[in-house]
């Protein structure tokens, strides 16, 4: 069981977890429990560091930072305990959750669970930090922000859960963003390919490399909200949304919906190059700078050469490295040979998902048609096997999603 930082802001919050808890435990299940940190807590400590030294060590920005997932899982075992559970908490160093890699951003390698399977069969519940972990020479980690619902996947998987509930504030996964078109639908099951492609393109439920741990693992995920009532019905009947296979889909589903979901993401930035030469290593030479400074160049069209063997290339990349791809691009602009730089931050990415296109044709063109008819422009494409996303101008971001959303038959029928 894993729960954010909402369910966990606050002692009142913290006691209803612990009755959940205590449910589970009461079912007849062995439970393992994963907690963030309070809401909010973790941007407050990050800004003590900040504030101390802008240029802080990352090594003792892990030490400050761990710290608010320290308090409340002493908290939930405290609150477990006031209920007459058996619990004790386990921190990343204790048990010990080994990672590698950078501070701030380390990967966790390895999870020697047997101690913690030891005393789960003898009915303690285990409350376990999310987020921290261990570096080779026995300091604090963490695991980048998010990190939690990683350490809840990697848990489940190193004492072999039959089940990893992340309970959030959202009761499961939707078709969309329900603040967007009201009638949303909430997804039953999701495949991990389509839940990794929705949380890479905007659909913030859970951390992506929760995601594909989860998938790598084979560990079954449901999303389910902690904000319900002591008779709510239990996890055990699955009120949230099912992350799993695409084998075990099929054999519950038959009849799949062709689209599952529906994307938007506005942390998109366009740059159009004119006018680069029409001629081999021409590409090479734009995307080769932006590769060496990591820059994740996502969508790209290069148009029809003109007459003069010249062609404009179009792509995007995170608006958050624009300023840095147009430095670069500058400084390589002798090597490329283009004319004019034109960057655009007012466009949003909108991406319709699903398995079930693999095996049908027509899905881009129902996107584009849909999109035509509404007057909303297509600046340019791009496709995976169970994705197609396009960009358009950002003022229509709600239109194109609530026109999709109509036009592949996602909404709910009223009751
Ligand atoms: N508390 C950490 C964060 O805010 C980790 C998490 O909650 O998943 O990023
Ligand atoms: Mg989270």
């Amino acid at each position: 069981m894993k729960f954010g930082g909402t369910s966990m802001a606050g002692t009142e919050r913290i006691r209803r977890v612990a009755r959940i808890v205590k449910r589970q435990q009461d079912a007849g299940h062995e439970v393992a429990v994963v907690v963030s940190a309070m809401a909010g807590e973790t941007d407050r400590l990050v800004n003590f560091c900040r504030e101390a030294n802008p240029l802080y060590d990352p090594a003792e920005y892990d030490v400050v930072v761990a710290s608010g997932e320290q308090v409340t899982s002493g908290l939930l075992a405290i609150a477990l305990q006031a209920l007459g559970a058996n619990a004790r908490s386990w921190l990343g160093w204790q048990l010990p959750i080994r990672t590698v890699e950078a501070h701030a951003k380390a990967r966790i390698e390895e999870i020697d669970a047997e101690a913690l399977i030891a005393e789960m069969q003898k009915g303690v519940i285990a409350v376990i930090p999310g987020f921290q972990g261990m570096s080779e020479d026995g300091r604090v980690t963490t695991l980048g922000r998010g990190g939690s619902d990683t350490s809840a996947v990697a848990v489940a998987a190193a004492v072999k859960a039959d089940r990893c509930d992340i309970y959030t504030d959202v009761d499961g996964v939707y078709t969309t963003d329900p603040r967007i078109v009201a009638k949303a639908r909430k997804l039953t099951n999701v495949t991990y390919e389509e839940m990794l492609e929705l949380a890479s393109v905007g659909a913030k439920v859970l951390q992506t490399r929760s995601v594909g741990l989860a998938m790598k693992e084979g560990v079954r995920v449901q999303v389910l909200s902690s904000f319900i009532d002591d008779d709510a019905p239990a996890a055990d009947t699955i009120p949230g949304t099912m992350i799993v296979s695409d084998e075990e889909l099929e054999g519950m589903d038959m009849e799949r919906q062709l689209i599952t979901g529906i994307a938007h993401d506005k942390n998109e930035a366009k740059i159009t190059l004119t006018r680069v030469p029409d001629k081999p290593g021409a590409v090479a030479n734009i995307f080769g700078p932006l590769a060496e400074a990591a820059i994740n160049v996502d969508m790209i069209i290069q148009n029809v050469g003109r007459d003069k063997g010249e062609t404009d290339v179009t792509f995007t990349v995170p608006a958050a490295d624009l300023a840095r791809s147009l430095d670069l691009l500058e400084a390589a602009k002798e090597t490329i040979g283009f004319n004019r730089i034109i960057p655009d931050t007012n466009v949003a990415k909108i991406s319709v998902v699903g398995v079930g296109m693999k095996s049908h044709a027509g899905v881009a063109s129902t996107m584009f048609k849909a999109l035509a008819d509404r007057g909303v422009n297509i600046q340019a494409i791009s496709t995976s096997e169970i994705k197609v996303s396009v960009l358009i101008e950002e003022d229509y971001t709600e239109l194109a999603v609530r026109v999709l959303h109509t036009a592949y038959g996602l909404d709910a029928v009223e009751a």
